[in-house]
């Protein structure tokens, strides 16, 4: 998979050097490219933004400088063979062709919010690249531009407002390569935890872990029973009390969910 990020804080990407995102560079599994915007600037100050059309608070990120970087990344993709098809679909009418046009993902607090379904999907693309915006957001013509050229999705990481772009991409990129093949040892892991799409997409029970007894608190006895039936019922109910007292809405989910699949099979 291919990452591309274009942002005004190149360095707050350099903590994909470490821990399994690291690897998965190392190993070869993901090749990221970090983009600095104000390279695509002319002016002295290296400007990527300007007072807001309309009057009101805050900033706008400059269409051009964009662009450029997007049409640079766009240049510089190994698919650029499959780009050409994309934009020769664009220039004869049609909508990029979905199976080749990179995904451009936009974080915004206006966004749909990114989700662990949406990571699985995201964790079967070739090319994503992230537009990370500041001030007040990104002159909304260059998303109206990136359509013809990428399938474009303004996400969100839920319903409050940070600084700027980079740490929702940091969080979605965690997110989906921990789910591409090859990218964690044992693929079980990724069925038992919270939110799981081969689950029920529940929290996960509580875990446990040596001595078993720390600070004068032990360890629930049926998890030393050795009685594998007995463990997999406890963490079941816990799993399901825990989950209804933090989240009761996955419970519905879950509820709704289990009544339309009885309405399919009647
Ligand atoms: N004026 C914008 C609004 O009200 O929708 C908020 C701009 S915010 C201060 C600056 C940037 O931070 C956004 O362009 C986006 O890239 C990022 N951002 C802020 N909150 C976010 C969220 N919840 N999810 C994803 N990105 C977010």
């Amino acid at each position: 998979m291919r990452i591309d990020i274009i942002t005004i804080f190149p360095e707050f990407f350099d903590a994909l050097d470490i821990s399994l995102i690291g690897k998965a560079k190392q190993r070869g599994l993901i090749d990221v490219h970090v983009h600095d915007l104000r390279t695509y600037t002319y002016d002295r100050h290296r400007t990527v933004d300007d007072t807001p059309y309309g009057g009101g608070a805050g900033m706008v990120m400059k269409p051009e400088p964009w662009g450029e970087a997007l049409s640079e990344v766009l240049r510089d993709s190994d698919a650029v063979h499959e780009q050409d098809t994309a934009l020769s679909q664009v220039e004869a009418g049609a909508e990029p062709d979905a199976t080749c046009a990179p995904l451009l993902l936009v974080p915004s607090p206006a966004g749909t919010v990114f989700r662990q379904p949406v990571a699985h999907e995201w964790a079967e693309e070739k090319h994503i690249v992230f537009a990370c915006g500041r001030y007040e957001g990104i002159d909304e013509r260059v998303i109206e531009w990136a359509r013809e050229r990428f399938r474009v999705v303004p996400f969100s990481l839920g319903d409050y407002v940070l600084n700027g772009g980079e740490v929702a991409t940091m969080a979605v990129i965690e997110a989906v390569v921990r789910l591409v093949p090859g990218m964690v040892g044992n693929p079980e892991s990724l069925v038992e935890e919270s939110h799981s799409v081969a689950g029920d997409a529940l929290l996960e029970y509580p875990v446990y872990t040596k001595p078993a007894v720390w600070e004068g608190r032990e360890a629930p006895a049926v998890l030393l029973s050795g009685d594998h039936g007995k463990v997999a019922r406890a963490r079941r109910d816990w799993q399901l009390e825990r989950t209804s007292q933090r989240r009761p809405d996955l419970i519905e989910n879950l509820r709704t969910a289990r009544l339309s699949k009885h309405d399919v099979a009647t």
